[in-house]
């Protein structure tokens, strides 16, 4: 089975979910035709950008080049409104160590100790990017808007998920489901919005 697309991500369970996402669109479509970036050795590329699109773009073009295939990227974060949008591209590594989610929330939860309930919007963001060999370049953006709660809660998802309640919500994105989170989720609307565009390319 040739790859006719790869996603620059080294996370198996975010290429099941675009897998998932692209399916009833590309009936057609193999599963395994969906590839990610360390099935074809990629390297990954410095993450330069100053925005989540820039980010998601400069990962994507890094892959089609490599690959000589049409690429997808994401890149996402928490804006938390009374840091101005802050930790944003740096959510992975607000603590200093990239990838210690702990540590990322322990340090947000003591920032934001003494703010009252109505100040502490937050959002969830991610851009979806696809890029082909030839230059066509697509960005679609998605944001998951609620508030932060005071203390975590529930042992699902990963990151900020157990301090961010969804507007409408009493729960946070760590006490739902993950079916329910890819319902309303940053990169679930980032990555189905990105869906008509990908289907034009593989479609050609
Ligand atoms: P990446 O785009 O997968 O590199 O994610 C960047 C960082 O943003 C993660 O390490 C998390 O800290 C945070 N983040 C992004 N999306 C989510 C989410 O859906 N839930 C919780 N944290 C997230």
């Amino acid at each position: 089975m040739a790859p006719r697309l790869v996603l620059a991500t080294h996370n198996a369970h975010k290429i099941v979910e675009l897998r998932a996402i692209l399916a009833p669109a590309l009936p057609g479509l193999h599963p395994e035709a969906v590839v990610g970036a360390r099935d074809v050795g990629a390297p990954e590329p410095v993450e330069d950008g100053v925005t989540f699109a820039e980010n998601a773009l400069l990962k994507a073009r890094a892959l089609a080049a490599f690959t000589g295939l049409p690429a997808v990227a994401d890149d996402s974060g928490l804006a938390v409104d009374v840091l101005g949008g802050a930790p944003g591209i740096f959510s992975a590594r607000w603590a200093g160590r990239h990838g210690d989610d702990q540590a990322n929330l322990d340090l947000l939860l003591a920032q934001l100790a003494d703010i009252a309930p109505e100040h502490r919007g937050a959002r969830f963001t991610c851009a979806a990017a696809l890029v082909t060999p030839d230059g066509l370049e697509h960005v679609e953006v998605g944001h998951l808007v609620g508030t932060l709660a005071a203390a975590p809660r529930g042992a699902n998802g990963f990151g900020y998920d157990p301090v961010l309640v969804p507007s409408g919500y009493t729960r946070t994105c760590a006490e739902l489901t993950p079916t329910e989170k890819n319902a309303i989720s940053h990169r679930g609307q980032a990555f189905r919005a990105l869906v008509p565009a990908v289907v034009g390319v593989l479609g050609r």
